[in-house]
């Protein structure tokens, strides 16, 4: 028998999320993020609530590759673009769209001479300094990439740097709209945080991620209170129980001693299945619908959690590391990182159920 951990996709989940994204942008369509393996929940496991989107974005050559083996023949659009003159000539191949953020990309362009064309989403710098020409750059960028006979059309895009509070954008969006106002053509601006919270940043293609994986993007506003559906849950057992004795220590280091006579329960849960080592005394986890305490050390197979006053525990006793009865959010901040890193971070050893 494998060890009882085991994540659970919830494929209706990502479709209801994908459901609350539309009610906010009605008007536009929308990219369904699947970066990083669907941040972490599986690209197969979630095509079929993909396919109500309108695309998919992502950055990885192979992720669209198999995103098209698995039958997907909306637009795919390559959020980082081509790197080398081949990843144009299978981007081409695969019918990919592609961002262009920089002169060297340009010329990548300029110099494919093969068949076939391509969409681009020219990307415009408004402010986070990672990807995009600068705004002074936009209209030769747009010129350069008319004349090229390969390009089919041309989208304008931006991502912001702080879509997360109310006046996150505002600087940033004058200054797209200001660089891209003689320029004709679609636009697309908002992740998650943008759609839900920046009407007019929602343009004609919105690009969420996060949210579809029903996590929230905003420190102050819960999934639940966004009406989002958490879509993976990671579940495991308690596969042993100790007693402890006052000033009995748990686990490495001895990071938790007890103050008290303690009953603390082992979970199969650990660093090395994607649980943050950085999680402290006191992380809330689930146990047979009770929330108890992660106390000691994170180690790379098992958690140790505090079962005292919790009589009808036992091994095999059920435990959820987060997900249906526990926002990975709330996991998340109490570790120091946000929801994103811990669904990416689930472990290729932790076996998988898609559940329609
Ligand atoms: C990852 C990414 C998104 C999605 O961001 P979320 O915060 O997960 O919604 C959108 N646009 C770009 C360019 C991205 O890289």
């Amino acid at each position: 028998m494998p060890r009882p951990i085991q994540a659970f996709i919830s494929v209706s989940a990502i479709r209801h999320n994908l459901n609350v994204v539309r009610t906010h942008a009605p008007g536009a369509r929308v990219w369904g993020v699947v970066k990083a393996n669907a941040y972490g929940h599986g690209i197969a496991r979630v095509l079929p609530a993909m396919s109500h989107a309108d695309g998919l974005a992502l950055l990885d050559l192979q992720e669209a590759q198999l995103s098209r083996q698995l039958g997907f023949v909306g637009p795919i659009l390559l959020l980082e673009g081509c790197f080398e003159p081949a990843d144009l000539e299978l981007a081409i191949a695969l019918h990919l769209s592609i961002v262009v953020h920089c002169n060297e990309q340009l010329q990548l362009l300029r110099r494919y001479s093969g068949p076939g064309g391509v969409e681009v989403y020219l990307k415009m710098n408004s402010g986070m300094n990672r990807l995009g020409f600068p705004p002074g750059q936009m209209q030769a960028a747009y010129a350069a990439l008319r004349e090229i006979p390969s390009v089919l059309g041309i989208t304008l895009m931006t991502h912001f740097a702080q879509a997360e509070t109310p006046d996150g954008i505002t600087e940033a969006l004058t200054r797209f709209q200001e660089a891209t106002r003689s320029l004709p053509g679609p636009r697309s601006l908002a992740n998650s945080a943008a759609t839900l919270m920046h009407p007019a940043a929602r343009a004609d293609w919105v690009r969420p991620g996060i949210v579809l994986y029903g996590s929230s993007p905003f420190a102050t506003k819960s999934a639940g209170e966004l009406g989002l559906r958490p879509a993976m849950t990671l579940r495991s057992q308690i596969i042993a129980i100790q007693d402890l004795a006052p000033r009995d220590a748990v686990g490495y280091a001895g990071r938790f001693v007890a103050q008290k006579a303690m009953r603390i329960g082992v979970v199969a849960c650990g660093y090395a299945d994607g649980y943050p080592r950085s999680a402290p005394n006191g992380t809330p986890v689930l146990v047979a619908g009770h929330r108890v305490a992660l106390v000691g050390a994170v180690s790379m197979d098992m958690i140790t959690v505090d079962l005292s006053g919790i009589g009808e525990v036992t091994v095999g006793s059920p435990v959820e590391l987060f997900g249906d009865g526990l926002s990975v959010d709330e996991v998340a901040r109490s570790a120091g990182t946000v929801g994103y890193e811990l669904l990416c971070a689930l472990a290729a050893r932790v076996p998988t159920r898609a559940e329609p």
